[in-house]
Order: structure tokens, then sequence, then C-alpha cells
């Protein structure tokens, strides 16, 4: 079964809203299915609005293993850098395309873990390019939407 929403879906278009702190019931079994489709697409990244829900949360897997699945609630970008780069990217909602997307190089991100703790780290290289395509995702916008 496909479970992944797809271009031109216009659900993918509509910004995610803030999650309820301390998560609830649903909200723990939506990120296991959040978890479960990244791996079973192969994916490196998942926004929630990509399996039909509109809480803003993402999860990220950049291991080689595919075993250290990151969850990000309620992600905000505090800081970014002016450099930019473009590189190409792909999205499970998007398949068979690629957009060349122009983005700074590193992102300062804070956001909640499932562990309802509050967290903030600087991304670069590709988890910097992730995480701001998932926050795309969450703000309704898609990577083939750029250029
Ligand atoms: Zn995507």
């Amino acid at each position: 079964m496909d479970d992944i929403v797809k271009y031109p879906d216009e659900f993918l278009h509509k910004p995610a809203e803030e999650v309820w702190l301390p998560l609830d019931e649903d909200h723990k079994v939506l990120i296991k299915n959040m978890v479960k489709a990244m791996y079973k697409n192969n994916g490196i990244g998942l926004a929630a609005n990509q399996i039909g829900s509109s809480s803003k949360i993402f999860v990220m897997d950049v291991s080689n293993e595919k075993n250290n699945p990151q969850v990000f609630i309620n992600p905000k970008i505090k800081k970014e850098a002016k450099e930019k780069l473009t590189d190409e990217e792909g999205c499970l909602s998007c398949p068979g395309k690629l957009a060349d997307v122009r983005r700074p190089m590193y992102v300062g991100l804070e956001w909640t873990c499932q562990h309802g703790k509050l967290q903030y780290k600087t991304f670069y290289h590709l988890p910097a390019r992730v995480v701001q395509h998932e926050m795309d995702h969450l703000n309704g916008k898609l990577c083939i939407d750029y250029g």
C-alpha cells in the first residue's frame, strides 16, 4: 500500500499546525507511522503532511545504518547562514522529479524532541538540507515549487 501523499495533492500546500504538548497518544502513534513510512520508502526525512496529518512534526535519519531516527516537534528555524548552496533534491511526494534548490549552508533549529525536551542545534551539510526541505513541507512548500 502506498501511504505517501503525492503531488499535486493540494494537502501538501496546506501549512502544518503547532502540536499541543505533552504529546497525546495519537501523536505518539503518528510519529511511529512517520518513521515507518520514511524507512519503508527509503527516505531520509518525512514531514507529517506527507502521510496526511497537519501536525508540525518531521522525522529525519541521515545515518548510513538507518537506525537513528530523529523526531522534530514544532521546529523553528532561528538562524540561517548568509552563504547559500544549490543542490539537487528529490522528494517522496514528487516521485521521479528532481529540483535544484538554493539554500543557506547551515541553519540553527529549535524544536521539542519526542521526550518533551526543548532542543537547539546548528545543522550543516546534508542534515541542513534535509531540515530545510522538511521545514518547507510544514510550511506547505515543495522543492519543485522553487525555480
Ligand atoms: Zn519532500
